[in-house]
């Protein structure tokens, strides 16, 4: 069951939801933040963005879930207080759940940070408004926890349409992300 989370200085209040494959995995998904779905379940990507986009994309890419650690740059489902559509968490929010985030990836040796979307690079770079489509292929960016590989997140690749270019860009990000992770061979 997800747990509240009472956090000085976040402007949301709980339920938290947890992590999600092998805490061990040197390959780590960081996300943006639980959805409706995630809160019923408590674990990260269940709705459309992970059934629809992530898991297979992982697959094509030549990876299984359990190869993956998962986890969130916000525990907690963000809301704005006047527009109840948006659902980006805020800077006090993501710098709130810094500590956390900072737990879950520390616990184990790391090779590569996928980071899904700007929010979640923004979570493991420091870096703002980082310019996911103008990108080059294979990006590599710097952080505190080892090599950071920047890619789209899956729910605007599913608003793009999964047979579009988005998807593509995932999975090459996935593969060349499982290249440094796992070694070319595997
Ligand atoms: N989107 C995310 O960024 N994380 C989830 O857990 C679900 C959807």
């Amino acid at each position: 069951m997800p747990t509240i989370a009472q956090c000085p200085g976040c402007p949301y209040r709980g339920p938290a939801i947890g992590t999600r494959g092998d805490p061990a995995s040197p390959f780590v998904l960081v996300g943006e933040a639980p959805g409706a779905n995630e809160i019923d379940d408590g674990r990260p990507f269940v709705g459309p963005a992970g059934e629809r986009v992530l898991w297979p994309a992982l697959a094509e890419a030549g990876l299984r879930e359990a190869d993956a650690f998962v986890v969130n740059s916000v525990a907690c489902r963000p809301h704005h207080p006047v527009r109840p559509k948006v659902r980006t968490p805020s800077p006090e929010a993501i710098l709130a759940c810094h500590g956390r985030l900072a737990r879950d990836i520390e616990a184990h040796p790391r090779t590569v940070i996928v980071a899904l979307g700007r929010t979640a690079v923004r979570a493991v770079t420091g870096q703002l408004g980082f310019p996911m489509m103008k990108k080059e292929p294979d990006t590599e960016l710097p952080s505190d926890w080892g090599t950071v590989v920047p890619t789209l997140h899956p729910a605007f690749v599913l608003r793009r349409g999964v047979d579009g270019l988005e998807y593509q860009m995932l999975v090459a990000d996935f593969k060349h992300a499982r290249r440094l992770a796992f070694g070319p061979g595997e």
